[in-house]
């Protein structure tokens, strides 16, 4: 089944689809991802995850789903769902043992990714976010080049906003014409529970300077939490109440309560 750039088919009708994108791995990408995805749950909507990061999913075991598997309904696939009805679709939900490892070439991987989005029986959704694996390679590319974006939110630490990797995610979205909804800075301070006071654990980045340059919005900053680590290890995202992400008009987007 071929649908370039087409959200709606027999199983599937998407609202919006929102792709989140890293230079490098690490930065919090699949956390951010997840803790969007509960937001937008929280607000009532219909939301779908599309791991695509097929080397190094990560999705599942934030939401504590690792141990379940999708199952096939004929030539179509069901995504499995979380606590709260989160659907999600991921390799390591197809594979019998969740450490093996993905040893495909790009464009075998990038062909799943596409399946898991022509193949999947999504149902109605206002929301699919799509994780993608970090950098510029085949799997990005092929998705903005045939799924239809409304748009790119990139994830960055202070210590990788100041390299090139960052810029490159961002000129790749321009050059592929998805709208950017902008940058978060992940990992971005410490906040001290006792003195109250913000650190800047890997120093000030230079973020104001990077959004000017090239013409982006600041979505938020996120700090370090250890809490959101544990929850994520746990599996128990789903429980994490600290940040909330407003959505307004034409995708504004916001972190509300940080
Ligand atoms: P990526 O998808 O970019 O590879 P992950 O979302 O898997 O990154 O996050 C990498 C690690 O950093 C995980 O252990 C995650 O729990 C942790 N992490 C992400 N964001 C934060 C944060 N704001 N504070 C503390 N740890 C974080």
């Amino acid at each position: 089944m071929d649908i370039q750039k087409e959200k709606t088919n027999q199983f599937t009708n998407i609202k919006n689809i929102i792709a989140v994108m890293s230079g490098k791995g690490g930065v919090g990408k699949s956390s951010v991802t997840s803790l969007m995805g509960v937001t937008l749950k929280n607000k009532g909507y219909k939301v779908g995850i599309l791991d695509a990061d097929i080397t190094g999913p990560s999705i599942p075991k934030i939401f504590g789903v690792n141990k379940k598997r999708a199952v096939g309904m004929g030539n179509e696939i069901l995504p499995v769902e979380t606590t709260t009805g989160i659907k999600i679709m991921s390799i390591n939900l197809l594979v019998d043992q969740e450490d093996a490892p993905v040893v495909w070439r790009g464009p075998l991987v990038a062909n799943m990714v596409k399946q898991f989005y022509t193949d999947v029986l999504w149902g109605d959704l206002d929301y699919l976010l799509i994780d993608l694996p970090p950098g510029t390679g085949d799997v990005p590319l092929t998705i903005m080049q045939s799924f239809e974006i409304d748009g790119i939110v990139i994830v960055s630490t202070p210590q990788d906003l100041a390299k090139l990797i960052v810029t490159k995610s961002m000129n790749m979205a321009k050059m592929m014409n998805v709208p950017i909804l902008g940058v978060i800075e992940n990992m971005s301070y410490f906040q001290c529970p006792e003195c109250n006071k913000r650190h800047n654990v890997f120093g000030s980045s230079n973020i104001e300077d990077m959004i000017k340059a090239m013409d982006v919005s600041l979505i938020g900053r996120i700090p370090i939490d250890p809490e959101l680590v544990g929850l994520c290890d746990e599996g128990k995202i789903e429980l994490y109440e600290k940040i909330n992400f407003a959505f307004g008009e034409e995708f504004g987007m916001q972190i509300e309560n940080i």
